[in-house]
């Protein structure tokens, strides 16, 4: 910590208002901790020490920790050093008066070239994620580790960790390079030996950006075996799986609104041959889409609670206009759908023949006619979604 070594003001900010309590557990025990610390910070009960649970006094400057939740406290006192906790976690505007990130290091700015802005968060979604924007527009360091087999320096991929499914325990990385298995008991040397190198061009030659996931966490900690367990555990769980992508990844986590999950559909299938109605399938039926060129033809087989199978997919090269493709002659059906549109006519109903070629082969009821324009259908497309003007 900058204490030690510097003479300056530090400003601190947390996402709220920082609790005595936090002060107490976070910042206490760290100054408790390191002697060098220890001797220039004196205890926040001695009298006159200056010191109060959220200001700390040290010889030549102050540490204030104050809430990213109150624009007074941002921007309170002139500061070289501006830390900022968890950003992901501010608000975006505060008092009114715009960033609370802007409001902080607006504080620094008369240390010009001394001032140092550090940033620190767990990200949380993709496209609202500030430390993810502010990673990005930075030189992008990883930590790079050599392999302990073929020495290739990497860094560390949630992908290369791979163990057999329901047995976590049996989680070992993988080698970018030779794909050797790397354990667990590789790791301190491996961290001991690694340096952080960029892995992009910062868009400011004065900003440089730290990703460090779980995956690097020292033996002791959390294990590849813990991270493994982890994402079993919270697999099928878009919430769970987002708290890990978070916290042990060190990823944002991307929305996917209400679409379904592809992978958790995938997992779900199963193998039949085609052209055969598995077990359970008790009805079967047809579909067919019919382009310019070809007719596509699907056939489900339908069971208990509407669970379906593809039984055959067919194509007929052609297209309508080849009565060879279709069987039917074409004008023979355009001629019937004609009769049963005049018919629907007369009962109200006005049919619209679906648009280009597949005109005549197939018709759908889809609104009440307007009352100039009854059966004077031609078949022009009409969006499904049109409303009737009436
Ligand atoms: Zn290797």
């Amino acid at each position: 910590m900058t204490v030690s070594i510097s003479l300056a003001s530090i400003s601190r900010a947390r996402p709220w208002r920082p609790s005595k309590r936090n002060s107490r557990q976070r910042i206490d025990p760290l100054i408790e901790e390191s002697p060098a610390l220890k001797e220039r910070v004196r205890p926040a009960r001695a009298r006159d020490s200056g010191n109060t649970q959220l200001s700390k006094d040290f010889p030549g400057g102050v540490l204030v920790m104050t809430g990213a939740n109150s624009a007074v406290g941002l921007r309170s006192m002139p500061a070289r050093y501006v830390f900022l906790d968890e950003v992901d976690a501010y608000p975006a505007s505060v008092d009114e008066e715009g960033d609370p990130v802007g409001l902080a290091e607006a504080r620094s700015l008369t240390f010009a070239h001394r001032r140092k802005v550090f940033l620190v968060s767990t990200p949380t979604i993709r496209g609202v994620s500030r430390i993810e924007r502010e990673y990005e527009a930075s030189d992008q360091r990883r930590f790079f580790v050599p392999c302990p087999h073929c020495g290739a320096m990497q860094w560390l991929k949630f992908e290369r960790l791979r163990w057999e499914k329901g047995k976590p325990e049996t989680a070992a990385y993988h080698c970018d390079a030779c794909d050797e298995r790397i354990e667990e008991h590789h790791k301190p040397a491996m961290l001991a030996a690694g340096e952080w190198r960029a892995t992009a061009e910062a868009r400011d030659a004065r900003t440089v950006g730290f990703h460090l996931s779980a995956l690097y966490s020292p033996p002791g900690w959390k294990s590849w075996a813990d991270i493994a367990r982890d994402k079993e555990t919270a697999t099928g769980s878009d919430e769970a799986e987002r708290v890990f992508r978070n916290t042990v990844l060190g990823e944002t986590w991307i929305e996917t609104g209400d679409a379904p999950d592809w992978q958790r559909i995938a997992e779900r299938r199963e193998d039949w041959p085609a052209g055969t109605v598995p077990a359970g399938g008790l009805f079967l039926t047809a579909g067919a889409d019919v382009q310019k060129d070809r007719i596509e033809i699907d056939v489900w087989a339908w069971g208990r609670g509407l669970e379906s199978w593809l039984v055959d997919h067919v194509v007929i090269e052609g297209g309508p206009a080849r009565p060879e493709a279709t069987g039917y002659d074409i004008e023979e059906v355009d001629r019937e759908n004609a009769a049963d549109t005049a018919r629907a006519a007369e009962i109200g109903l006005h049919y619209r023949t679906s648009p280009g070629e597949t005109q005549g082969a197939r018709a759908t009821p889809s609104r009440r006619p307007h009352p100039d324009k009854a059966g004077d259908d031609d078949g022009s497309a009409a969006p499904a979604t049109e409303t009737e003007q009436e």
